[in-house]
Formats: structure tokens, sequence, C-alpha cells
């Protein structure tokens, strides 16, 4: 899949920093995460042991602004990914049933939403 345009405003899933030059994003399905956050995994998965990104409580409030920011930068990116999807599989010639059943919606719903990517 093609890179998103204008990575800069896309932002780390695990940390909420957006990439930059020696931290770089790299992309999932609709999920990001930075080189910091994609070598603490490694080390992790190495070492065995479990990262806790749920534990609130060991973090600063500046932190968890931050991460709040992030979360809330979530929606946006994944709803980009959704969009950039459907006007990849648009013009693949994928139809709107298929679209929907994707979608969890009907074809009209997935049309009605999505009927503006036809063309671009
Ligand atoms: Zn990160």
């Amino acid at each position: 899949m093609h890179g998103p345009n204008g990575i800069s405003e896309m932002r780390c899933g695990f940390c909420g920093l957006p990439g930059v030059k020696g931290r770089p994003l790299l992309g999932g399905l609709g999920v990001m995460i930075c080189g910091d956050c994609a070598r603490e995994a490694a080390r992790s998965f190495d070492e065995g042991t479990e990262t806790a990104t749920a534990a609130f409580e060991a973090h600063t409030e500046e932190e968890l602004v931050r991460m709040l920011r992030g979360v809330t930068g979530q929606r946006p990116q994944l709803e980009r990914f959704q969009r950039d999807l459907v006007t990849y599989m648009r013009s693949r010639g994928t139809s709107w049933g298929s679209i929907g059943e994707g979608l969890g919606v009907t074809r009209q719903s997935a049309w009605e939403r999505f009927r503006h990517v036809d063309g671009q």
C-alpha cells in the first residue's frame, strides 16, 4: 500500500508523537508506530517482558496530556486510512456492496458516505 500523503501529520499510536527524522513512523492497517516505540516493543519481545501501556499512574500529567492528544489524533488518522483504502478499492473496481461489507454497513450507506471518492 502506498504511503500516506502528509506523513508529518501522522502520529504514533503508542506514544502520540509525530514522526521525525531519526524516529520515522511505520504504518499498518490504520495504525502507525514510531521507531522509538518499535525498538521498545522489540526489546520487550526479546526480553519476554510485558509492556503495560495502560499503567496510567506511572505517568506525569504532562505525559497523560500528550497521550490524550495522541489518542484523539487517531480518529482522523483512521478515517484517512479508511478513505484511502476505499478510494483504492474503488479504483480497482470493488463494488459498493463489498465495500459496505467491509465497513459493516449497507451498500447504500457505503455509497452515500464515500461516493465522492469515485474519480479521485
Ligand atoms: Zn511512538
